[in-house]
């Protein structure tokens, strides 16, 4: 029998030991967790929104792992700041009961330790190592298999050979507004970079920040009084969502792209951000995670050899990766460029999408459910 070893117990590592243990609760398994068994750690743990498309929900519906307070986006508004051109997606035209959910990272985190916990009740060769900070080395035994899902900041990782600094860091954090907004979600192209407002878990009064920049201007910002720092988002974004009233839980991310070329070496496999840390503009790294961790979990639950199984699961992340990365990277790159006909560009490019449904339709599927 295949023994797995899982490095990591993110979001990404923690749904890849649950479906395999949910299939099959006689593999040996180890995971290696960095974090303390006590769940009071996501009590002031990571409070990022995470957009959630609707095919990941239903992969985390079926281990448990849905957090049932996630606000669902019905309508996203895409503009540009200061340009012409803008794109609606409403949930009708895509026949989706939701564009997609929004859900704390912490939450989503805790949920998916809460689901593994209870698979794994009946699953009795698993061990789970708490508190866990060395690096796990592959083993020379031709039935282990080892699995990296260390995932990571882009700053506090080794670069990779897909490597692309944007010189941006992300301001998070929840804002209040006067008016109510619920089920929407903005992304506006700010001659800085994207500024995205989504539902809030919090009511419907407060909406999710994620606003991108140059990391001085972030740092910049980050130092302003809540009230200069209400104002220079109230100029950046405008009035479309309310009259902004307060801001809170602000903190910083580094941001850019770094990617593995190969996924694959001997027993090693790379899933989630180990695999591939993308720009947030298009909200799909924890996504595309998922999809990874739930077919490496497919893979090593067919009775055959670990390289068949990692072979064939190499072949069918290719596609889903090479897409996601691409145009996330692109997204990324064109709307933080500075240049005269690239500006103009990105606001024809907007208004087209508006004026042809079933390109605005195939872009907003392949952002739901990735490549199939
Ligand atoms: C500002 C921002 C906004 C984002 N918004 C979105 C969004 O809207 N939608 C979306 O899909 N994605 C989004 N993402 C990306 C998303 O957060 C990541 O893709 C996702 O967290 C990756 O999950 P992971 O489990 O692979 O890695 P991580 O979340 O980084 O988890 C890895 C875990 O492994 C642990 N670890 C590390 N090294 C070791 C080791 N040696 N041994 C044991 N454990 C180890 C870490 O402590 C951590 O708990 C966003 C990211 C940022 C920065």
């Amino acid at each position: 029998m295949k023994k797995i070893r899982i490095s990591g117990a993110g979001p990404v590592g923690l749904a890849c030991a649950a479906w395999l243990l949910q299939k099959n609760p006689n593999l040996p398994i180890e995971l290696y967790d960095r974090l303390s068994e006590d769940d009071r750690i996501f009590e002031t743990a990571d409070t990022r929104g995470i957009a959630i498309s609707q095919g990941s929900k239903l992969l985390l519906e079926s281990i448990g792992a849905w957090h049932p307070n996630a606000p669902a986006i019905h309508t996203i508004h895409v503009s540009h700041q200061g340009h012409f051109g803008r794109a609606i997606v409403r949930r009708e035209e895509l026949g989706q009961e939701a564009l997609g959910y929004v859900v704390r990272y912490a939450d989503i985190h805790l949920a998916l330790r809460q689901a593994l916990r209870s698979i794994a009740r009946s699953a009795s060769q698993f061990q789970w190592h708490f508190s866990h900070t060395e690096e796990i080395a592959p083993q020379q035994d031709q039935a282990t298999v080892l699995i990296h899902a260390e995932g990571g900041l882009f700053k506090d990782q080794d670069e990779r050979p897909i490597h692309r600094d944007y010189e941006q860091s992300a301001i998070v954090g929840w804002v209040k507004t006067n008016q109510i907004n619920s089920h929407y979600a903005w992304e506006r192209f700010t001659s800085e970079g994207p500024l995205a407002l989504l539902p809030s878990h919090r009511g419907e009064q407060f909406l999710n920040l994620v606003w991108c920049a140059k990391p001085d201007s972030v740092q910049e910002r980050l130092q302003l009084s809540p009230e200069s720092f209400i104002q220079a988002l109230q100029n950046a974004f405008g009035t479309r969502a309310g009259e902004f009233l307060e801001v809170g839980d602000l903190r910083a991310y580094p941001l850019g792209l770094n990617a593995r070329e190969e996924i694959v070496e001997g027993h090693q496999v790379w899933i989630g951000n180990a695999a591939q840390t993308l720009h947030p503009v298009a909200g799909q790294g924890l996504n595309l995670g998922l999809r990874d961790a739930h077919t490496l979990a497919e893979e090593l639950l067919m009775p055959d050899s670990i390289a068949n199984c990692l072979a064939r699961y190499a072949a069918k992340r290719q596609q889903d990766r090479r897409v996601t990365i691409r145009s996330t990277d692109f997204l990324a790159r064109i709307f933080t460029s500075k240049i005269k006909p690239v500006i103009w560009a990105r606001g024809l490019a907007l208004s087209a999408l508006q004026l042809m449904p079933p390109i605005k339709s195939k872009i907003t599927r392949q952002m739901m459910f990735g490549q199939r």
